[in-house]
Protein backbone atom coordinates (compact mmCIF):
# COMPACT_ATOMS: atom_id res chain seq x y z
CA UNK A 1 0.00 0.00 0.00
CA UNK A 2 1.35 3.45 -1.01
CA UNK A 3 1.88 6.44 1.85
CA UNK A 4 -1.07 8.36 -0.62
CA UNK A 5 -3.38 5.19 -0.35
CA UNK A 6 -2.82 5.03 3.30
CA UNK A 7 -2.88 8.75 4.00
CA UNK A 8 -6.28 8.28 2.06
CA UNK A 9 -7.43 5.87 4.26
CA UNK A 10 -7.36 7.51 7.17
CA UNK A 11 -8.95 10.25 5.76
CA UNK A 12 -11.76 7.99 4.54
CA UNK A 13 -11.91 6.57 8.34
CA UNK A 14 -11.79 9.69 10.00
CA UNK A 15 -14.78 11.21 7.53
CA UNK A 16 -16.89 8.45 7.32
CA UNK A 17 -16.67 6.26 10.56
CA UNK A 18 -18.39 3.76 11.82
CA UNK A 19 -21.68 5.55 12.68
CA UNK A 20 -21.18 7.87 10.24
CA UNK A 21 -23.64 8.77 8.11
CA UNK A 22 -26.71 10.54 8.70
CA UNK A 23 -29.46 12.51 6.67
CA UNK A 24 -28.71 16.30 7.42
CA UNK A 25 -32.41 17.10 7.10
CA UNK A 26 -32.47 14.79 10.67
CA UNK A 27 -32.97 17.48 13.35
CA UNK A 28 -32.52 14.69 15.86
CA UNK A 29 -29.29 13.33 17.31
CA UNK A 30 -27.27 11.19 15.64
CA UNK A 31 -29.00 7.21 15.82
CA UNK A 32 -32.42 8.81 15.97
CA UNK A 33 -32.70 8.02 12.49
CA UNK A 34 -34.27 3.90 13.15
CA UNK A 35 -32.89 1.23 11.03
CA UNK A 36 -36.03 1.42 8.71
CA UNK A 37 -35.48 4.52 7.62
CA UNK A 38 -31.85 4.35 7.11
CA UNK A 39 -32.46 1.48 5.32
CA UNK A 40 -34.96 3.03 3.21
CA UNK A 41 -32.88 5.85 2.81
CA UNK A 42 -29.63 4.00 1.88
CA UNK A 43 -32.04 2.04 -1.19
CA UNK A 44 -33.42 5.26 -2.63
CA UNK A 45 -30.38 7.39 -2.52
CA UNK A 46 -27.97 4.70 -3.92
CA UNK A 47 -30.89 3.78 -6.79
CA UNK A 48 -31.06 7.56 -7.08
CA UNK A 49 -26.83 8.06 -7.33
CA UNK A 50 -26.86 5.43 -10.14
CA UNK A 51 -29.86 6.62 -11.90
CA UNK A 52 -28.01 10.07 -12.19
CA UNK A 53 -24.47 8.39 -13.25
CA UNK A 54 -25.77 6.17 -16.13
CA UNK A 55 -27.56 8.82 -17.63
CA UNK A 56 -24.62 10.69 -18.01
CA UNK A 57 -23.18 7.50 -19.63
CA UNK A 58 -26.35 7.90 -21.88
CA UNK A 59 -27.85 4.46 -20.31
CA UNK A 60 -30.56 3.89 -18.69
CA UNK A 61 -30.39 2.27 -15.42
CA UNK A 62 -32.87 -0.40 -14.45
CA UNK A 63 -34.05 -0.25 -10.75
CA UNK A 64 -33.94 -3.42 -8.75
CA UNK A 65 -37.70 -5.15 -8.94
CA UNK A 66 -37.78 -6.11 -4.88
CA UNK A 67 -36.02 -5.57 -1.89
CA UNK A 68 -37.10 -8.36 0.38
CA UNK A 69 -36.18 -8.50 4.07
CA UNK A 70 -36.28 -11.73 5.48
CA UNK A 71 -35.60 -13.64 8.68
CA UNK A 72 -33.47 -16.26 9.64
CA UNK A 73 -33.76 -19.01 6.13
CA UNK A 74 -36.76 -17.90 4.58
CA UNK A 75 -35.69 -15.65 2.67
CA UNK A 76 -36.22 -15.98 -1.41
CA UNK A 77 -33.88 -18.42 -2.95
CA UNK A 78 -32.29 -17.49 -6.15
CA UNK A 79 -31.83 -19.82 -8.88
CA UNK A 80 -32.58 -22.69 -6.56
CA UNK A 81 -30.07 -21.68 -3.96
CA UNK A 82 -31.67 -21.16 -0.85
CA UNK A 83 -31.07 -17.60 0.81
CA UNK A 84 -29.09 -18.25 4.42
CA UNK A 85 -29.14 -16.22 7.59
CA UNK A 86 -26.84 -13.28 8.48
CA UNK A 87 -26.39 -12.22 4.94
CA UNK A 88 -27.19 -9.86 2.15
CA UNK A 89 -27.56 -10.79 -1.31
CA UNK A 90 -28.20 -9.41 -4.80
CA UNK A 91 -30.11 -12.01 -7.29
CA UNK A 92 -29.42 -11.47 -10.86
CA UNK A 93 -32.34 -13.90 -11.49
CA UNK A 94 -34.86 -12.16 -10.93
CA UNK A 95 -32.31 -8.47 -10.66
CA UNK A 96 -33.47 -8.32 -6.83
CA UNK A 97 -31.95 -8.06 -3.50
CA UNK A 98 -32.87 -9.78 0.19
CA UNK A 99 -31.27 -9.26 3.66
CA UNK A 100 -31.75 -10.46 6.52
CA UNK A 101 -33.38 -7.67 8.26
CA UNK A 102 -32.67 -9.31 11.63
CA UNK A 103 -28.58 -9.54 10.95
CA UNK A 104 -28.72 -6.49 9.52
CA UNK A 105 -30.45 -4.69 12.35
CA UNK A 106 -28.05 -6.15 14.77
CA UNK A 107 -25.40 -4.70 12.81
CA UNK A 108 -27.08 -1.34 12.44
CA UNK A 109 -27.27 -2.02 16.69
CA UNK A 110 -23.78 -2.67 17.26
CA UNK A 111 -21.79 -0.86 14.45
CA UNK A 112 -24.07 2.09 14.06
CA UNK A 113 -25.68 3.33 10.64
CA UNK A 114 -22.54 3.13 8.90
CA UNK A 115 -22.97 -0.67 8.49
CA UNK A 116 -26.23 -0.12 6.65
CA UNK A 117 -24.90 2.20 4.31
CA UNK A 118 -21.80 0.27 3.35
CA UNK A 119 -23.57 -3.45 2.91
CA UNK A 120 -26.53 -1.84 0.88
CA UNK A 121 -24.56 -0.10 -1.54
CA UNK A 122 -22.38 -2.99 -1.77
CA UNK A 123 -24.94 -5.16 -2.83
CA UNK A 124 -26.14 -2.31 -5.45
CA UNK A 125 -22.82 -2.59 -6.94
CA UNK A 126 -23.63 -6.26 -7.92
CA UNK A 127 -26.78 -4.98 -9.85
CA UNK A 128 -24.81 -2.35 -11.27
CA UNK A 129 -22.36 -4.99 -12.68
CA UNK A 130 -25.05 -7.07 -13.83
CA UNK A 131 -26.22 -4.31 -16.12
CA UNK A 132 -23.08 -3.10 -16.90
CA UNK A 133 -22.07 -7.01 -17.70
CA UNK A 134 -19.03 -6.96 -16.01
CA UNK A 135 -16.85 -9.68 -16.59
CA UNK A 136 -14.77 -11.18 -13.61
CA UNK A 137 -12.14 -14.13 -14.03
CA UNK A 138 -12.15 -13.97 -10.08
CA UNK A 139 -15.18 -14.10 -7.42
CA UNK A 140 -12.79 -11.75 -5.56
CA UNK A 141 -12.88 -8.76 -7.98
CA UNK A 142 -16.49 -8.97 -8.40
CA UNK A 143 -16.61 -8.06 -4.56
CA UNK A 144 -13.95 -5.79 -4.65
CA UNK A 145 -15.17 -3.35 -7.36
CA UNK A 146 -18.88 -4.24 -5.59
CA UNK A 147 -16.82 -2.24 -2.44
CA UNK A 148 -15.08 0.61 -5.13
CA UNK A 149 -18.83 1.49 -6.20
CA UNK A 150 -19.78 1.41 -2.59
CA UNK A 151 -17.20 3.87 -1.69
CA UNK A 152 -17.90 5.66 -4.93
CA UNK A 153 -21.64 6.04 -4.48
CA UNK A 154 -21.22 7.03 -0.73
CA UNK A 155 -18.79 9.88 -1.46
CA UNK A 156 -21.26 10.74 -4.09
CA UNK A 157 -23.94 11.06 -2.06
CA UNK A 158 -21.79 12.58 0.74
CA UNK A 159 -20.41 15.27 -1.50
CA UNK A 160 -23.69 16.36 -2.62
CA UNK A 161 -24.80 17.08 0.60
CA UNK A 162 -27.78 13.97 0.14
CA UNK A 163 -25.75 12.32 3.06
CA UNK A 164 -24.13 13.81 5.93
CA UNK A 165 -20.49 12.17 7.50
CA UNK A 166 -19.57 12.19 10.89
CA UNK A 167 -16.11 10.55 12.79
CA UNK A 168 -16.03 7.32 14.04
CA UNK A 169 -13.76 4.15 14.53
CA UNK A 170 -11.84 2.38 12.11
CA UNK A 171 -12.73 -0.76 13.46
CA UNK A 172 -16.45 0.03 13.01
CA UNK A 173 -16.07 0.48 8.98
CA UNK A 174 -13.75 -2.23 8.51
CA UNK A 175 -16.19 -4.31 9.78
CA UNK A 176 -19.12 -2.96 8.24
CA UNK A 177 -17.48 -4.33 4.82
CA UNK A 178 -16.48 -7.47 6.52
CA UNK A 179 -20.26 -7.80 6.64
CA UNK A 180 -21.29 -7.12 3.45
CA UNK A 181 -22.63 -10.78 2.51
CA UNK A 182 -22.89 -12.76 -0.73
CA UNK A 183 -25.14 -16.59 -0.52
CA UNK A 184 -23.32 -18.13 -2.92
CA UNK A 185 -19.54 -18.06 -0.94
CA UNK A 186 -18.10 -17.76 2.51
CA UNK A 187 -18.07 -14.47 3.53
CA UNK A 188 -15.67 -14.99 6.19
CA UNK A 189 -13.34 -16.68 3.82
CA UNK A 190 -10.45 -13.93 2.88
CA UNK A 191 -10.26 -15.20 -0.50
CA UNK A 192 -13.94 -15.08 -1.63
CA UNK A 193 -14.29 -11.15 -0.53
CA UNK A 194 -10.46 -10.25 -0.54
CA UNK A 195 -8.99 -9.18 2.53
CA UNK A 196 -9.65 -6.52 5.18
CA UNK A 197 -7.30 -4.12 3.87
CA UNK A 198 -7.81 -4.93 0.10
CA UNK A 199 -11.72 -4.61 0.71
CA UNK A 200 -10.87 -1.14 2.74
CA UNK A 201 -8.20 0.16 0.12
CA UNK A 202 -11.06 -0.77 -2.66
CA UNK A 203 -13.82 1.18 -0.80
CA UNK A 204 -11.12 4.04 -0.48
CA UNK A 205 -10.13 4.48 -4.74
CA UNK A 206 -14.29 4.53 -4.75
CA UNK A 207 -14.29 7.11 -2.23
CA UNK A 208 -11.72 9.35 -3.58
CA UNK A 209 -12.18 9.00 -7.25
CA UNK A 210 -15.39 7.71 -7.90
CA UNK A 211 -17.04 4.79 -9.22
CA UNK A 212 -15.58 5.69 -13.30
CA UNK A 213 -12.58 4.29 -10.98
CA UNK A 214 -13.73 0.76 -10.33
ZN1 LIG B 1 -20.66 -8.93 -2.61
Amino acid sequence: MTLVKRILIIGLVLLLGGCGLVRPRSMDAQGADSFEDDVRTARTLTEAFWKQYFQQLNQTYRPITDFVPYSGNSGPRCGGEPAVSNNAFYCPVGHFIAYDQDWMEALWNEMGDGSVYVIIPHEFGHAVQAQLQTDFELNVQMELQADCYAGGTLSSLVGSGALQAQSGDEDELLLSLEAAGDPTDDWLNPAAHGTAEQRQASFATGWSDGVGAC
